[in-house]
């Protein structure tokens, strides 16, 4: 519990006559006045001077035998001068042999040193006593100077215990702190502001604040303002962490100077980005609801309305200071009074109301048709306070819709028209096209050898356009039948069987072309059996039709996908240029002549119309001169 003072050490300066003096002095009766031989003035002993001074002094001879002990020395030490004079010193003080203070006053004695000691007492009577010893060689013994020290040394204890207080609370504190020098240069950064920023102590402390600042400007102010000694309070900054992410930091300053002399500034970091985000998020929210072109409004579980947006507005016509701390019911129609607290109630349980159509009166009156959506709000813990409220002004869609419909019926109206008179049409273009036929026929078989080769080229041609004509009206029939189908089939179409039925009819320019026909087992769909069979039939004929140099080979497969099947019709023919392959399906297009292909170029339309009447798409795949692959989705039949 002892201590040795740095400061000591060094020769003995106190002459051994003083000392001799002294214990001289001491033993005389501290009346005695007369002029003493060391020089003092004859009313004042030497006695007197140590019992005047603050600290006790023990004068020891060569022997270790205690030759003087002051007032004070007995007062700090708690004993009677008759007990320390004339004693032992390690007899008075048996607790101190074996410890430092022993060690230290032997070398005092010894080497003739000044030695100096702070130690723990542990002596009878003033045991837990700090005190402060400095000896020194007197004569042939040593003068010990004591003084007891425990208050400083309380005071001191305190001042180490409250140093280190506050080291642990800057170290631990939530806050981010760091010291700055003028320079900028960081000097001392705590925990909560290393781990803030993800750094290690050697990756931030030494290094200057700016390499940390993401805005060079910003932090190039703060330097100078703190140069000028100004307080800098919640001056926000955006901090660079360690791995990138960018920190919004609130920081305040201060400067700690010394004499009016910069030492540092104390800086407080408060991470901010959880808040900065929240509001950036809440101020980016609050201007959708404010931009929105749909009145958003809150109201209370009370139906009172507590925010209101410019869309509300101009919808119905209140400005915000109006309307809020008002009823909802303002801006109920007297028909619907009872609608509202209908909806409230629902709030209540926690439903939501989606696109309640109703109608609502605006502030000049007008009525409006309204769309609704209606969510509870709930605060932090869960609890329902009110409801948020989303309305659509749907008077002007109400009236396109009704004009959609109009004219979609319109619409329907004439196209069933139009194809009734195709219908009609087509069909009454039959009796004089046959009358036209059978008369030909009856004037070749009665004039035909008797006229000029002139005249029975021409007759060949009138068979032929009427044979063409016979074709294109029969086309044109298929093709507005398709039209009249176009309600659900009642059973479903098995695919296999409108294939065999196809082929079955394609007989003769299969087997005039030497086609060959493969398939893989197909699906049923929702489809009418011989809608499908027509498809099948057109696409095949086209494929043997639009043959190349080969033998016409064609594949006909389905695969299901996206829930649905999906037909491919492959053939080995001529092909198409891709820029034609959306051509083709309208009415009359064709690629070809009719010298080099027959054919009214309604085939693909009618497989289109069908396929589209079914829910489907129609499509090719082709290259010229590489085959071509015509696919086709139908739905999958109610048993698939
Ligand atoms: P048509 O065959 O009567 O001319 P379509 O509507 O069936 O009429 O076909 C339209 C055009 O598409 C055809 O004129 C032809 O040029 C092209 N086409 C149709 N199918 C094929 C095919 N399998 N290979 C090559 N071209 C085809």
């Amino acid at each position: 519990m002892e201590k040795r003072r740095k400061r000591q050490t060094g020769p003995a300066q106190p002459s051994s006559r003083d000392a001799d003096n002294l214990a001289a002095d001491a033993r005389t009766s501290p009346d005695s006045r007369s002029a003493s031989a060391n020089g003092l003035p004859s009313d004042i002993t030497a006695a007197e001077i140590v019992s005047s001074l603050p600290d006790g002094l023990i004068v020891v001879d060569a022997r270790w035998r205690i030759v003087y002990a002051s007032a004070e020395a007995t007062r700090i030490y708690r004993k009677s001068p008759g007990h320390l004079v004339g004693r032992g010193h390690w007899e008075a003080w048996p607790e101190s042999i074996g410890t430092g203070v022993e060690r230290e006053l032997r070398r005092a004695m010894q080497d003739r040193v000044i030695v100096c000691i702070e130690h723990r007492c542990d002596a009878e009577g003033a045991r837990g006593m700090w005190a402060e010893i400095r000896a020194f060689p007197c004569g042939p013994g040593i003068a010990i100077c004591c003084r007891d020290i425990s208050s400083r040394r309380r005071v001191e204890t305190e001042l180490r215990q409250r140093e280190k207080e506050l080291a642990d609370f800057v170290e631990n504190a939530a806050i981010g702190l760091h010291w700055v020098a003028e320079d900028g240069t960081i000097l001392r950064a705590n925990d909560a502001e290393l781990n803030m920023l993800g750094y290690t102590r050697d990756e931030y402390i030494g290094h200057n604040v700016r390499e940390f600042h993401a805005d060079a400007a910003v932090i190039t102010d703060i330097l100078e303002r703190l140069k000028r000694r100004e307080e800098i309070t919640r001056c926000e900054a955006r901090l660079r962490a360690r791995d990138g992410s960018i920190r919004y930091v609130a920081m305040t300053f201060n400067v700690y100077s010394e004499n009016g002399q910069f030492i540092h500034t104390r800086c407080f970091t408060r991470d901010i980005t959880e808040q900065k985000r929240a509001t950036e998020l809440q101020e980016r929210l609050a201007a959708i609801v404010e931009s929105s072109d749909d009145a958003i409004i809150s109201k209370d579980l009370n139906g009172i309305i507590r925010s209101w947006n410019s869309g509300a507005e101009r919808i119905f016509g209140y400005t915000a200071e109006e309307i809020i701390g008002k009823p909802v019911a303002t801006l109920a129609v007297p028909e619907r009074m009872d609608e509202m607290p209908n909806i409230l109630d629902r709030i209540r349980r926690g439903e939501r109301v989606d696109h309640y159509e109703t109608r609502r009166r605006t502030k000049d009156g007008r009525v409006l048709a309204i769309s609704l959506t209606v969510s509870p709000i709930r605060d932090a813990s869960g609890e329902i306070i009110g409801a948020s409220k989303i309305a659509r002004d749907i008077t002007e869609r109400g009236r396109t819709v009704q004009a959609l419909r109009e004219s979609n019926a319109a619409l329907t109206r004439a196209n069933a028209d139009l194809e009734q008179f195709a219908y009609s049409a087509s069909h009454d273009l039959q009796e004089p096209l046959r009358m036209i036929a059978a008369y030909t026929a009856m004037l070749k078989r009665k004039f035909g050898g008797s006229l000029d080769d002139t005249s029975d080229e021409y007759f060949r041609y009138i068979v032929e356009g009427v044979q063409r004509m016979q074709q294109l009206i029969h086309d044109l029939l298929a093709y507005t039948q398709a039209s009249t189908f176009f309600e659900q089939p009642e059973s479903d179409a098995d695919a296999n069987e409108a294939l065999r039925h196809a082929i079955s009819n394609l007989q003769q320019s299969i087997a005039g072309s030497g086609a060959s026909i493969t398939h893989t087992r197909l699906p049923t769909v929702r489809m009418h059996q011989f809608q499908l069979q027509q498809v099948f039939q057109n696409l095949i004929s086209n494929a043997i039709k639009y043959r190349g140099e080969e033998a016409p080979q064609v594949h006909v497969g389905a695969e299901r996908k996206d829930g649905r099947w999906l037909f491919s019709v492959r053939d080995n023919g001529i092909g198409i240029d891709p820029k034609y392959k959306e051509r083709i399906f309208g009415m009359f297009k064709r690629l070809h002549s009719i010298a080099e292909y027959p054919g009214t170029g309604i085939g693909l339309a009618i497989c289109q119309r069908i396929i589209n009447g079914a829910g489907g798409h129609i499509w090719v795949e082709s290259e010229l001169g590489r085959g071509s692959i015509f696919f086709f989705t139908a739905p999958p039949g109610r048993n698939d």
